[in-house]
């Protein structure tokens, strides 16, 4: 194969799904050159297509955690963008539906904490309140997330990538990162696919979703003991034939280690259910049919209206985990040359849920981590 000269640019981001398009317009906006590079046919092709488009108000996560920072931070971005972008979307708003007495008395707790996290306007309502709001609902009470909304993600990431390409990015598809090392002033970086080339940059930003440490482990210099190990938790998701019985996200209480089987709408109308866990080894998006059981068990719980057969295998998209099944939660990761020592990079690891609510604030930040070194 034939191999090109040495080429230089600013910045290198891998990884065209929304948070890479988020970062590469940060970077772009900011007057840097940028070239975004991504192994498939096009942008958000993994995960960014694979998930359940909520804009989430930022309710569960730990306070001060980046998770819980970045998703209301994101969110106050998000929602103007799009609208002044014409990305389509809907401030819907969730409903956490509580079934029993002990779940009742979670409620406060959580909205303790999603408003100590900057989730605006979260109510407790009763059975009463709830049942007017959703008909087919079944419920003792529940908690209303007014801020909670679902967007076209696919959509969002176009708006992006244009604002990236006004401001001078460059997307460059069909081209697999496969390695780097560090040289003066920057680093170097091998690019496979039909045209190999090497590429030097003065900054790489690793967004590679669940190949993030896969990548990390390629570049030269990398301290292996930063790097996480990548572990795989599959969400699958049911679909429901016709139109939603609920006009409202509808959540049951967490269970330890998961939101439970949640329902959300597409702007369509469509319901779907999911996403479940399903903790794997390697990266497989079949969904088997058989784990529709325990999702009629779980649904039936506040919508016991859910007719036999009613549910259809869906889609499935993978949560890039650092830890392994068991182990205490995540938070997101961004590692700059003060955590790992090598100037000019920065990994993203573990940009699961909300990752796409958050996309924004995870670019500002690594553009500020980016500038400050
Ligand atoms: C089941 C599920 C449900 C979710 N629901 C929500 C939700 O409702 N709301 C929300 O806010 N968030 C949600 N998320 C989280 C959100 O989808 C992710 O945080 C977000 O999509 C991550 O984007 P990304 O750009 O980091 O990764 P990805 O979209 O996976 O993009 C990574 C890109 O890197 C490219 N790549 C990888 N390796 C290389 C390489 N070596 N060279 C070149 N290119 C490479 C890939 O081709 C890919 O395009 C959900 C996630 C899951 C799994």
């Amino acid at each position: 194969m034939r191999e090109r000269a040495l080429e230089a640019v600013d910045c290198v981001v891998v990884g065209a799904g929304v948070v890479g398009l988020a970062v590469a317009r940060a970077l772009a906006l900011a007057g840097r050159e940028v070239i975004v590079l991504d192994q498939a046919e096009g942008i958000g092709t993994e995960t960014s297509s694979r998930n359940s488009e909520v804009i989430h108000a930022g309710i569960y996560y730990p306070a001060g955690s980046l998770m819980a920072r970045f998703c209301v931070a994101g969110r106050r971005t998000l929602y103007p963008y799009c609208a002044e972008k014409g990305v389509p979307h809907a401030n819907c708003g969730k409903l956490i539906v509580a079934t029993n007495a002990d779940e009742d008395a979670k409620l406060a707790d959580i909205q303790r904490r999603a408003t100590a996290n900057g989730a605006e306007g979260m109510r407790i309502l009763s059975r009463a309140e709830a049942v007017t709001m959703e008909p087919n609902l079944y419920c003792t009470s529940a908690l209303l997330s007014p801020s909670t909304g679902i967007i076209d993600s696919h959509a969002f990431m176009l708006a992006l990538q244009g604002d990236a390409e006004n401001a001078g990015a460059v997307m460059v598809f069909y081209s697999p990162v496969t390695s780097a090392r560090a040289v003066t002033g920057g680093l170097e970086i091998q690019v496979g696919g039909a045209d190999p080339m090497a590429l030097r940059c003065n900054l790489l930003i690793n967004s590679c979703g669940l190949h993030a440490p896969g990548f990390a482990r390629t570049i030269t210099g990398m301290p292996a003991e930063r790097i996480p190990s990548a572990y795989y938790a599959k969400g699958n998701y049911f679909t429901l034939a016709g139109k939603s019985p609920f006009t409202h996200l509808i959540y049951p209480v967490p269970v330890p280690g998961g939101l439970g089987v949640h329902l959300t709408i597409d702007l369509g109308g469509q319901a779907r259910f999911g996403p479940d866990v399903e903790w794997i080894d390697t990266i497989d998006y079949r969904v088997d049919p058989s784990r529709a059981d325990s999702f009629y068990v779980a649904v039936r719980t506040y919508w016991p209206d859910l007719k036999d057969g009613a549910l259809q295998p869906g889609y499935s998209g993978i949560r890039p985990k650092t830890v392994p099944k068991g182990a205490p939660g995540q938070d997101f990761v961004v590692q700059g040359p003060q955590t790992h020592g090598m100037p000019g990079l920065i990994n993203l690891f573990g940009i699961e849920s909300p990752g796409l609510t958050a996309s924004f604030a995870i670019a500002d930040h690594v553009r500020d981590v980016a500038a400050t070194g």
